[in-house]
């Protein structure tokens, strides 16, 4: 089941046809870019040996590098739209449960993007999210779009914001799955495990909200009985880097 192509899942969401809404070739943000040319080129950073650092660090093969620099940028987006939805929502409507719910997991996906930031710590990896970046704006271009055209969906209505929350977190979960595949130490294994469970609770709190409208949730990207197995069960406590994966086998060579 996870050895899918190598096409990525958001090339397949681009695929679907969530582009194009905004017609302007997804040039995210580009009246604030010129604030941000000096951040957009990675400088190779040093390790920094931080709490969450496996003890003996072996370099990431560069599949793994590719990976994770990717993740660190996904979990932005989702930061990003959820705390641009909230602020443009909240401008609309007041504090209606669209709002509060992106509100809450603009923290999650903070900490997701921080854990992130700690594995390219450990193994001395540039960032691609410089500091203080702008809301929107990504060197991964595919992201930078995705960014656009969510945005535009997630302002027609407070609906949609929530099934954009949920497609997010869809896509975030499987990109996860590909993560876990690439990865080949027990610590990345265990991040991405956290981020991912981080996820299903996510969607369980935006799917939770359209079923309590609308009366149910359709799946976006994964296959609805994955989707309705992750709905079903209740909100999990998700480890982080330090803890011990308790549904992963480690020890992968
Ligand atoms: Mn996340
Ligand atoms: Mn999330």
């Amino acid at each position: 089941m996870f050895k899918h192509s190598t096409q990525s899942t958001l090339s397949i969401v681009l695929a679907l046809g969530f582009i194009g809404l905004g017609g302007c070739g997804g040039g995210s943000g580009t009246d604030s870019t010129t604030t941000a040319d000096t951040t957009t080129t990675p400088v190779p950073a040093t390790p920094v040996a931080n709490n969450s650092c496996p003890s003996t660090v072996i370099p990431l093969t560069q599949a793994e590098v590719d990976e994770i620099l990717f993740m660190r940028e996904e979990e932005k987006l989702a930061r990003d739209v959820y705390a641009d939805l909230a602020t443009y929502w909240q401008a609309q409507a007041g504090t209606v449960p669209v709002v509060t719910i992106m509100s809450n997991i603009v923290k999650a996906e903070q900490s997701h993007m921080d854990s992130v930031k700690g594995v390219l710590e450990c193994y001395g990896l540039p960032d691609p999210v410089g500091a203080n970046e702008p809301s929107g704006i990504f060197l991964n271009q595919e992201l930078a779009q995705l960014y656009t055209t969510l945005m535009t969906r997630g302002k027609t209505s407070q609906n949609e914001a929530l099934k954009v929350g949920g497609l997010i977190e869809e896509v975030d979960i499987e990109d996860l799955q590909r993560s876990i595949e690439i990865s080949q130490q027990a610590y990345t294994d265990q991040v991405y495990a956290a981020l991912m469970c981080g996820s299903r609770n996510h969607l369980r709190g935006f799917a939770g909200q359209l079923i309590k409208t609308q009366g149910k949730y359709t799946a976006q990207l994964l296959p609805q009985a994955t989707v309705d197995a992750i709905l079903a069960t209740e909100n999990e406590t998700c480890g982080g880097a330090s803890s011990a994966g308790s549904d992963k086998q480690n020890g992968k060579s």
